[in-house]
């Protein structure tokens, strides 16, 4: 198959590699059919996160079509289309069950690396380097998916996929940045950072009862983004000051803050 694959420091390439096979009972095979490149793929690209290997397949962001699937999977079938989220959780281990699945203590079979790196280790993830499991990733053309009874979500054929692809990482991302300010009807909510995640972060505030957001950003198509699709007011930092700026929209309301 197909895949892009990590060569090296600001080196990334489209190669053929192995497809991949079920290793395990709870895997899945799954047939992508839509794949993001994340603003943290750039941590890969640009060499700040230790541990990649040369051919590395990239990607955590992806969705497809299930065309295999192991024994130990009862619930999805071939033919399925799911969205596969970013993390690896096997869905019955002490955080997993308190539904604390990025830092499930046995998908990462390199935890030991984390550990010494952080202290603790996360969930392996998918295509994010040896450190976090040494997972092959989405950008290609299939993915092994271990646990595949536990993480993906299953897609109604009615949805498509440019509206569900981005529940793999970015819309919960922004979406957790805003549940966890406890917003409340009637709120103005700031968020700093237009990019992607921001954008959900805003739409995200809204959904949960934000009378008012002000996303703050410097690069003018975010912030035009910001108005015009989330619904957003902006502020420019590099043209004002954002704190004086917060307290002239807002009457001098203190604003809570978010990012
Ligand atoms: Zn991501
Ligand atoms: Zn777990």
């Amino acid at each position: 198959m197909k895949a892009n694959c990590w060569i090296g420091k600001q080196d990334v390439r489209v190669e053929t590699v192995a497809d991949p096979k079920l290793l395990n009972e709870r895997d899945a095979i799954v047939r992508v059919t839509s794949t993001a490149i994340c603003g943290s793929d750039l941590h890969l690209y640009d060499g700040f996160v230790p541990t990649m290997e040369s051919g590395d397949v990239l990607g955590h962001e992806f969705m497809g079509e299930i065309i295999e699937v192991g024994r130990g999977v009862q619930n999805l079938h071939k033919g399925d289309r799911v969205v596969v989220p970013f993390p690896i959780a096997c869905g019955s281990c002490f955080t997993c069950q308190r539904g604390l699945f990025s830092v499930c203590e046995n998908s990462n079979p390199n935890a030991w690396m984390a550990e010494k790196l952080w202290g603790h280790s996360p969930a392996g993830l998918f295509g994010y380097s040896h450190l976090l499991g040494g997972f092959a990733g989405g950008q290609a053309e299939y993915v092994r998916v271990p646990f595949a009874d536990v993480g993906p979500l299953k897609i109604p054929e009615h949805l498509t996929d440019d509206q569900v692809l981005f529940l793999s990482d970015i819309f919960p991302t922004g979406y957790m940045g805003a549940e966890m300010c406890n917003i409340q009807p009637g709120d103005t909510i700031a968020v700093w950072g237009c990019g992607p995640v921001g954008q959900f972060a805003m739409k995200s505030a809204f959904l949960l009862g934000a009378e008012r957001v002000i996303g703050i950003d410097r690069f003018p198509e975010r912030l035009r983004m910001a108005r015009e699709r989330v619904g957003a007011e902006t502020i420019n930092y590099e043209e004002a000051n954002p704190l004086p700026e917060l307290k002239e929209m807002t009457g001098g309301a203190r604003p809570r803050r978010m990012y």
